[in-house]
């Protein structure tokens, strides 16, 4: 059994970062190099933790992504945080040249972070829902209409695709260090943070 790795995230500054990721050739998957890339980026995801990673992340200027919301990763959380953002749990998912369709009119905004702009935090709008379409890790078409907390991660992830990072959207004055976003905002609901936000 192969040993289960664990890469460097990139921090911003980093160039990989901020180029467009290159389309992966369906018929290089099934390579034990994009296996194994894969399993890499789901142990890094989960041993960061965070709920997504993209490939760029890991050095790796390809379009693959993977993002995952786990039971523990939820118990930090209050009920109306969990609620607000429709964090909900599911299982690891691949996606290979992803597209992202934005559905509907509706954006919320909430804190996010990012691992590779790490121990920060800001205030970013976002579609509330998307569907997204893919190749998972087999090579197998896949498509994911989803709303709350994944609709968010996929906008995210698909951001650092086209070379993007979620500062390139937070409104700048909300940016803070994660340890005092959460010590100010954590728990709190969306209407409550906005007004604290409005005083500055
Ligand atoms: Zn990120």
């Amino acid at each position: 059994m192969r040993a289960m790795s664990i890469a460097p995230i990139v921090q911003a500054g980093t160039p990989v970062l901020r180029q467009r990721a290159a389309e992966l050739d369906p018929a290089r998957i099934r390579t034990s190099e994009i296996q194994s890339l894969i399993e890499t980026m789901i142990a890094t995801m989960r041993a960061a933790p965070g709920v997504g990673l993209a490939a760029p992340q890991v050095g790796v200027g390809l379009r693959i992504f993977v993002l995952e919301d786990r039971a523990e990763l939820l118990a930090n959380l209050s009920a109306t945080e969990i609620a607000e953002r429709g964090r909900v749990a599911f299982g690891a998912r691949v996606f290979i040249n992803p597209t992202l369709t934005l559905i509907g009119d509706e954006r919320v905004g909430f804190f996010e972070g990012c691992l590779s702009v790490n121990g920060y935090a800001g205030w970013v709008e976002r579609a509330a829902a998307v569907e997204v379409t893919g190749l998972d890790e087999h090579g197998a078409l896949q498509m994911w209409r989803v709303s709350g907390w994944p609709a968010r991660i996929l906008q995210h992830e698909f951001d650092h695709l086209e070379g993007a990072l979620y500062v390139d959207r937070m409104r700048t004055r909300s940016f803070a260090t994660a340890e005092l976003a959460k010590a100010r905002y954590g728990g709190k609901s969306a209407a409550e943070i906005r007004a604290l936000m409005e005083i500055g």
